[in-house]
């Protein structure tokens, strides 16, 4: 496949990532971002045109080409404000190639109202209980992440966690893949409502006993991230909403 083509298939990808996001609820209008590394020190990035109809309907223009510091063939497209929070994880973490980053309202009001993100459930979900029960960490401020030392806070929150919940702010979520960091931006707003339902109807149930999370099993990739965007795109077909 030549780089064109590659770049072409991409930027579709991560076009469909933006609309998935914003049809399951974890971004509403024009904030909210999806890069994906291409190399070393590129990344495609969402970026805002003249013509901006918000992530809903996202296009495959709309995904423009850059360098770590934001230049590149942007063509009247503006970079995102928080361009370093992507960049900033591309730098500092080499295994992850996806960063989503997203304001679900759930996952900010989960935060807000002091309801940890705990591992509840069981095979109800499995890779977000493991998500869970390795710990969701919490950037404590509610900033625009638009500064690389804004951004390298974050980090610091993040450690080696692959998201984190930023608060009054929304969630930053890592993978290797475009695949596997949206569905971890999924599973985070899923722990987030069941946390939250859990407690409004006034439960307080204790974390999964540790011998049911020991046999959970962990069911690849493939099972865990792929056949899920697999749905996911195809929803987005069906409904005539793909790019
Ligand atoms: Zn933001």
């Amino acid at each position: 496949m030549s780089e064109f083509d590659f770049l072409a298939d991409a930027r579709a990808d991560v076009a469909r990532a933006c609309r998935i996001l914003a049809r399951q609820g974890l971004v509403d209008g024009i904030l909210g971002h999806v890069s994906l590394r291409v190399g070393r020190d590129r990344l495609l990035v969402r970026c805002r045109g003249p013509h901006e109809r918000g992530l809903l309907f996202t296009r495959p223009e709309d995904i423009r080409l850059v360098d770590l510091d934001g230049h590149g063939d942007l063509d009247g497209y503006a970079v995102p404000n928080e361009l370093p929070l992507h960049t900033e994880v591309l730098r500092e973490r080499p295994e992850v190639g996806c960063v989503v980053h997203a304001h679900p309202p759930k996952v900010v009001a989960a935060d807000l109202a002091g309801v940890a993100l705990r591992p509840l459930v069981g095979a109800f979900n499995i890779p977000a209980t493991r998500l869970a029960a390795g710990g969701i960490p919490v950037y404590a401020r509610g900033v625009l992440i638009r500064r690389r030392d804004l951004a390298a806070e974050m980090l610091a929150a993040m450690g080696d966690r692959p998201v984190c919940v930023l608060r009054g702010h929304g969630l930053t979520a890592t993978g290797a893949t475009l695949e596997q960091a949206v569905i971890r931006a999924l599973n985070v707003d899923e722990l987030a409502r069941i946390c939250l339902e859990v407690a409004q109807a006034g439960g307080d149930p204790a974390d999964l006993p540790a011998e049911d999370l020991a046999e959970l099993p962990d069911l690849g990739s493939t099972f865990n991230d792929t056949l899920l965007w697999q749905y996911h795109t195809a929803r987005l077909a069906h409904d005539g909403m793909d790019v």
